[in-house]
């Protein structure tokens, strides 16, 4: 069996995928481009099939203190509020699947990871240490970095995003596609708003062309909103671009009240906006000793809350292939092969969410009426058996 694995990049896949790949006896190598370890100061959702992989790496505890369980995921209308369908998350997620559905806030979720990496004395992380160029021998890889280092491994993950250089290195340049989406984002103090304004859901407001989701983080001490809309002519993908309020109070002007009050209360100097990108489903993400996992490989636009989830997923199966096979090339080809369905339908409903999402009338009023009478939450989802309910600890058995 492998014996040391260099991941490049420590975002969530990346420092999940090192915590995995310990637990099976590897020694791991994380390198990261950043100083820190970081994210936005921003929320997201874990859905139990990522929490099932973050109890079994030993973080059941650390996350009931971080995490919030929303009672329910409920999608209304943008303008009146009105309760199209209600699909119950808290207890009743967590007595169908066996894990909790949680709201974090990413920047407890990165330091959680990051730091229990490293208290992991089988895992090495390597900060400001930028990835270049990567090499194929024959029994090992070599990884260069930009500080002038060289690493060899075993074998090498890329989990260094949507501009992985790792993808670059095995494939060429391919720029990820602007989905036509622009996403805004902000996290406004409970102490800010009216009393009740926010209920302990996910709720989706669903208007033309655009959508707004609203959700507690940090034990519901804050109220994160990400509202997307759709909007050429600018198209930086960056966690930090500024934005200006007042072109988001214009882009939701109109919207139900709650809206109104929320957007009012935000900190003008905290609205960050950027670019949603994607890309075709790739047809390969291995190649020899090298393989990749979550974005850098499947990105997907946010709107089945997944992208996340599905790096963790790749994070388990991938250290399931390799304790189950002494072959490192077949392990990683065979983890592909396991994880390409599952991560291309995630891909495929995530865009068909955005159209469902912003349609306008009538198609709205038939996806509302048909909406009701299912009780369907997420288009791209129907029932969600299939994706909370997956087993990646057992999926390469
Ligand atoms: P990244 O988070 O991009 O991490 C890549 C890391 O690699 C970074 O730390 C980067 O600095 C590093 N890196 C890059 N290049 C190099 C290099 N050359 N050398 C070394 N290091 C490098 N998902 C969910 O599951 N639930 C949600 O609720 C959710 N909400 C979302 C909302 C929005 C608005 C968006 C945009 C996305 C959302 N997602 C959600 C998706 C989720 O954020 C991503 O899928 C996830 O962060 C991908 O993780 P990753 O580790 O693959 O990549």
């Amino acid at each position: 069996m492998a014996t040391r694995a260099l991941i490049v990049g420590g975002g969530i896949g990346g420092l999940a995928a090192a915590l995995t790949l310990a637990r099976i006896g590897i020694k791991v190598e994380v390198f990261e481009q950043a100083p820190t370890f970081s994210e936005v100061g921003a929320g997201i959702q874990l859905s139990p099939n990522a929490v099932r992989v973050l109890h079994h790496i030993g973080l059941e505890e650390r996350l009931r203190t971080i995490g919030s369980c929303p009672e329910a995921l409920e999608m209304r209308t943008w303008r009146h509020g009105w309760m199209v369908s209600r699909a119950p998350l808290g207890a009743s997620v967590e007595s169908t699947f066996g894990f909790p559905y949680y709201h974090v806030h990413r920047v407890d979720l990165i330091t959680m990871l990051a730091e229990t990496a490293q208290e992991n004395s089988d895992i090495s992380v390597h900060l400001s240490a930028r990835c270049i160029a990567l090499e194929q021998k024959k029994n090992s890889v070599a990884v260069k970095f930009e500080n002038g280092e060289s690493w060899e491994g075993d074998f090498v993950i890329g989990a260094d995003g949507i501009h992985s250089v790792v993808r670059e290195n095995l494939w060429g340049l391919a720029k990820p596609r602007f989905t036509g989406t622009i996403a805004w984002r902000a996290t406004v103090s409970k102490n800010a708003l009216p009393a009740d304004l926010i209920r302990p859901v996910c709720t989706v407001w669903m208007g033309p062309q655009s959508h707004f989701v609203t959700y507690y983080v940090k034990q519901a001490r804050l109220v994160n909103f990400v509202a997307v809309v759709e909007k050429h002519g600018w198209e930086v993908e960056s966690w930090t671009e500024k934005g200006d309020k007042s072109e988001l109070q214009a882009d939701y002007s109109g919207w139900h009240n709650t809206i109104q009050q929320l957007i009012a209360a935000a900190d003008p100097d905290q609205c960050y906006k950027w670019a949603l990108l994607d890309r075709e489903p790739l047809e390969r993400w291995t190649d020899g000793r090298i393989t990749m996992l979550g974005d850098a490989c499947h990105p997907s636009m946010p709107m089945m809350a997944q992208g996340a989830a599905m790096a963790i997923e790749d994070a388990a199966v991938i250290a399931s292939c390799i304790a189950d096979n002494a072959d490192i090339e077949a392990a990683l080809h065979r983890y592909e092969s396991l994880r390409k369905g599952r991560t291309t339908r995630i891909q495929v409903g995530s865009r068909t969410n955005t159209r469902d999402f912003h349609l306008r009338p009538p198609a709205s009023w038939s996806r509302n009426l048909r909406w009701f009478i299912t009780k369907q939450a997420l288009s791209g989802s129907g029932d969600v058996g299939w994706l909370y309910g997956y087993d990646a600890l057992s999926a390469a058995s």
